[in-house]
């Protein structure tokens, strides 16, 4: 397994992939891996000849006051994380190889972000989507491999390919919880003995949803106060916010009377957690 920093040395090595007829699996990251990269992994290595695992921790993605400085950092880690799964390359820039001194384009896809986690996160997906457009032209992989786990980004980035034509195709995977339910984060490494206890409400609030959609609830309000209810019973956290959306659009249903997205984000003490479930209507 090769470790590169440079995007020339990308590029010496997709080139010669290319030329030798081979495919190529792109896993985009931001580190700190955990078996969520890793399932993503297991998949792109299936599908390809090739399999390319970037570990970026993208400034533009985050707003002044999160948590771009403490966000947890471990290569030597993710090389094993890497190794284990038959990855062939790890391409881990630095922030000035990826964004030169008069850096000034940038890809931004409307509608889909005003929902969700971009209305809360302004400009968070423009960084996202640049930087992915970016790894994209850097890797030149065939498929590209993103978590269930982030519903909007994937969402976005399926728009941003189609929109820019992209000759990528963009594959979702399954989430992978903790034995409780607790969905595997980078930034659960945050939570405290308590907070990680308190933590498994946001899976908790979605398996009490799920259990009163097999029981007939179709109202979003009833079903949305209980989630609310059940989270609020934990002191340590905060709601963001809890959302039922239309999985296509991401605009707000009140019936689940379509595929709907629901999508939730909770402070955990400090720590901001997401998760979600899809409800498929029949
Ligand atoms: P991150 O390093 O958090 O930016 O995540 C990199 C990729 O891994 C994204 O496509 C995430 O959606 C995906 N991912 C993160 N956590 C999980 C998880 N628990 N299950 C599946 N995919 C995940």
């Amino acid at each position: 397994m090769k470790v590169v920093t440079s995007i020339a040395d990308v590029r010496h090595q997709v080139k010669a992939w290319h030329l030798a007829g081979e495919t190529i699996g792109l896993v985009p990251t931001m580190g700190y891996l955990h078996e969520g990269h890793q399932s993503l992994m297991a998949s792109a290595k299936k599908d390809n000849q090739r399999v390319i695992v970037t570990i970026f921790v993208n400034p533009m993605q985050f707003g002044p006051k999160e948590d771009l400085a403490s966000y947890p950092r471990d290569l030597e880690r993710d090389k094993i994380a890497c190794e284990q799964m038959g990855v062939d390359l790890i391409f881990a820039p630095t922030a000035e190889e990826m964004y030169t001194p008069c850096f000034n384009s940038y890809v931004d896809v409307n509608g889909l972000t005003d929902a969700l986690c971009g209305e809360k996160r302004p400009g968070h997906f423009k960084g996202v989507c640049t930087v992915v457009s970016k790894l994209f032209n850097i890797t030149c992989p065939d498929r590209a491999y993103f978590g269930q786990k982030d519903a909007q980004q994937l969402a976005v980035i399926k728009q941003m390919v189609r929109d820019l034509n992209f000759d990528i195709e963009i594959i979702g995977c399954p989430i992978v919880r903790e034995t409780d339910g607790l969905a595997k984060s980078s930034r659960n490494s945050y939570l405290s003995d308590n907070e990680r206890k308190a933590a498994v409400c946001l899976y908790q609030s979605i398996e009490l949803a799920n259990t009163m959609i097999a029981k007939g609830e179709r109202s979003v309000a009833t079903i949305h106060s209980a989630m609310q209810l059940l989270i609020e019973q934990q002191s340590l956290a905060k709601i963001d916010y809890i959302e039922f959306v239309d999985l296509c659009s991401l605009k707000p249903v009140s019936q689940l009377t379509q595929d709907t997205l629901c999508a939730l984000a909770v402070y955990v003490g400090k720590t901001r957690l997401i998760d979600n479930f899809i409800y498929h209507f029949h």
